[in-house]
């Protein structure tokens, strides 16, 4: 093609592709349709059930799913509303007491709405520094919140799965576990620790090494006296004891392990000491229950999820190593084309301290709401899910028939009913579906000493005291249903 050809081809494909930029009035009118939508959404939490078993009309997807030709926003939010809000689970309900609660504070959805806009890109500090820096100060927030030095580091991760992965490459990279050195490599950790363990350790690379499960006391909290003979037994058959993972809250039972007195056995066995905080990390921030986390500052690594803890949508993990140098070195990389990133007065860029590169600016999510509603909300709302949780295992232990786990030590309460006849377990698993079914709470079970259990976990913070008298009712009348 001639250049004046070539001119008016790429103006004709202009006159097309310019339709992905709308006018100023078009903006607002979506902008206002969105708000619209979220309006609706959220006065609606508390009519729809939190949990539905319908999916949805497969036929409604399935012709033509992405055409070629435009379609009004209207429209599409109505899809939305129909085919994925009103189907499943629904974790922005106050109800949703099972699994680990979500979150989805407003301005969260404005922050993300606030990065997406104007796309700085977080990976590099040369491209933003601003919205490294903001990241950056996120992370020290969070470090100085459990006790770590300045000498840390971190990044804000997708999820606790992916922040796993990374304190696990770090310490596998900080130990030099090299891959003949595997089968004789021990993992120390309990039967209660979150499968995301065993899969960071998979991908990394370790999947052959030694797993062992240190037995647990009465409260699910890993036995120390238990790991030390563990650890001495495996001196002796020559293995390597490498890592040890405790758990701070357990996402079955909500423990947590005995942080303070492990930090010095991992310490004295040269052993790369990891939190799980994934689901209680954030309670560091509570003064009921920071005394239980004590140690937490002890250990080489940390899981923290602000997407369970600070009540953030989906997509916001973290990870903090004590020793800031071994997360870069396990993760940083140079490229010839990013040549031109390397200044000596940058702060840490995350794309030197995480696998990413290019990156979701996660901060912006995160800083909006602290800023807007201030730490002391969230303080607050973290004190309320432990009354709450106290208050719903003290309420349900004064009510016959009712057999309640021990206390909890954060926000999950482990329970079941104890029919006067019959199995108890084929009762519970019947109770909980009923609970599900009936849609105005959602609990979830799981199975503990080979018990079928229920358990209520409180993280959302749109659940009150008003949910929690909710749920207990609810659990009466459906136990009265079933006893007929
Ligand atoms: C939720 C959770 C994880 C996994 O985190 P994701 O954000 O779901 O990937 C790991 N550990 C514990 C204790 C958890 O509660």
């Amino acid at each position: 093609m001639k250049i004046p050809e070539l001119r008016e081809k790429i103006n004709s494909l202009a006159s097309q592709s310019s339709h992905l930029e709308p006018e100023p009035d078009q903006r607002k009118e979506w902008f206002q349709q969105v708000g619209d939508y979220a309006e609706h959404f959220l006065k609606g939490l508390n009519e729809r059930p939190v949990f539905s078993t319908t999916s949805g009309d497969p036929t409604q997807w399935s012709s033509d799913f992405l055409p070629d030709h435009p379609a009004p926003l209207p429209q599409l939010l109505a899809f939305v509303t129909s085919e994925i809000d009103a189907h499943g689970l629904d974790p922005a309900s106050e109800g949703h007491l099972g699994y680990i609660p979500g979150g989805g504070l407003y301005p969260a959805a404005l922050g993300d709405f606030v990065a997406a806009v104007s796309n700085r890109y977080a990976g590099v500090f040369f491209a933003s520094p601003g919205a490294v820096r903001l990241e950056n100060h996120l992370v020290s927030w969070m470090a100085d919140i459990v006790g770590y030095p300045s000498s840390s580091a971190g990044h804000l991760a997708s999820g606790g799965s992916i922040a796993t992965l990374a304190a696990v490459v770090t310490a596998r990279d900080a130990k030099e576990i090299k891959a003949r050195q595997i089968p004789d490599t021990v993992v120390y950790c309990t039967n209660q620790v979150h499968h995301a363990v065993n899969k960071a350790l998979r991908i990394a690379g370790l999947g052959e090494a030694i797993v062992r499960f240190v037995p647990t006391d009465k409260r699910f909290r890993m036995d120390v006296q238990a790991l030390e003979v563990l650890l001495k037994e495996d001196r002796k058959k020559g293995l390597h004891p490498f890592l040890l993972v405790a758990s701070a809250g357990t996402t079955d039972t909500g423990a947590v392990d005995p942080l303070a007195e492990l930090a010095p056995i991992a310490k004295a066995n040269n052993l790369w000491f990891h939190v799980d905080g994934a689901y209680g990390g954030f309670f560091v921030m509570s003064d009921l229950v920071k005394h239980l986390l004590q140690g937490i500052d002890q250990s080489d690594s940390l899981v923290i999820d602000p997407h369970k803890g600070l009540f953030l949508p989906y997509g916001t993990g973290t990870v903090l190593v004590r020793d800031g140098a071994a997360l870069q070195n396990a993760h940083s990389y140079l490229a010839n084309y990013m040549q031109d990133t390397l200044r000596a007065t940058d702060e840490r860029s995350p794309a030197d301290l995480s696998p990413e590169l290019s990156k979701h600016f996660r901060g912006m999510r995160m800083w909006l709401p602290l800023r807007l509603f201030g730490v002391a909300a969230f303080r607050a709302a973290l004190d309320e899910k432990i009354l709450l949780a106290r208050y719903f295992h003290q309420s349900l232990a004064e009510r016959e028939g009712f057999e309640v786990g021990p206390e909890p030590d954060l926000s999950v309460v482990l329970f079941r009913y104890c029919p006067k006849q019959g199995d108890a377990d084929e009762f519970n698993r019947a109770l909980v579906q009923a609970v599900q079914e009936d849609g105005r709470v959602f609990l979830s079970s799981t199975t503990v000493n080979q018990q079928v259990y229920l358990r209520l976990a409180v993280l959302s913070f749109r659940t009150h005291l008003s949910t929690i008298d909710r749920c207990l009712q609810v659990l009466e009348e459906t136990v009265a249903q079933l006893l007929k």
